[in-house]
């Protein structure tokens, strides 16, 4: 069971916190990082799992509130979990475009069924900058990366990333579906039982 009422969310992304307090619920009201500092840390970690509470544990210490961190991405089994945790500058941070390009050369003549891949949500909740115990949840959205990019929506690798039970790439989902089954929402629904929300 929880006894806070707020939250702070160690991102700067408006869109992130948005999505998050939907999915979060209105008990617990998540605020930015970016109300209480500018700086964010240097993710060290090697896994999604030390970057989260390590910016979870930053985000406390500097608002002095209990803080929620997540760290994404997505992890190729061909490429033995790569991008991983630099997914977002796969390409030396050219651009989401770019990331794409690069990984679908890396998966060149690579075929269909050794293409497994995994979207990634760690979300890692602290009670205050050095607790010892902080709560952790992962969201794991299973697929595979298709051999070209399909659909509009959606951001980073979501044009290759096909989904299984739609049966199509997670960027021709409209963003209320990509939002009922992602590795976030999943990663999200764990958090809202360990929190006692549901
Ligand atoms: P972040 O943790 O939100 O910064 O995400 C890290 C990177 O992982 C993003 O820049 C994307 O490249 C990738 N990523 C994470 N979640 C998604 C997703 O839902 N769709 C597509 N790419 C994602």
């Amino acid at each position: 069971m929880i006894n806070f009422t707020q939250l702070v969310l160690a991102s700067h992304n408006a869109g992130k916190l948005k999505e998050l307090q939907a999915m979060l619920g209105a008990s617990v009201q998540l605020r930015s990082i970016g109300e209480f500092s500018s700086v964010e840390p240097e993710e060290t970690g090697l896994s999604f799992v030390e970057n989260a509470i390590l910016k979870a544990r930053n985000a406390a210490r500097i608002s002095g509130l209990p803080a929620l961190a997540d760290d994404s991405g997505l992890a190729v089994d061909f490429l033995g979990g790569a991008p991983g945790i630099y997914s977002a500058r796969y390409a030396d941070g050219q651009g989401d475009a770019a990331n794409n390009a690069k990984l679908l050369e890396a998966l060149k003549d690579v075929p269909q069924a050794e293409r497994g891949a995994q979207f990634v949500c760690v979300l890692a909740l602290v009670r205050h900058a050095d607790d010892p115990l902080p709560i952790l949840c992962e969201g794991l959205w299973h697929g595979r990366i298709l051999p070209a990019a399909s659909g509009e929506h959606g951001f980073g690798y979501d044009p290759l990333f096909w989904v299984p039970e739609r049966d199509c790439s997670s960027a021709e989902l409209s963003p209320s579906e990509k939002n009922l089954i992602s590795h976030r929402a999943r990663a999200m629904d764990l958090l809202r039982q360990r929190l006692g929300l549901k």
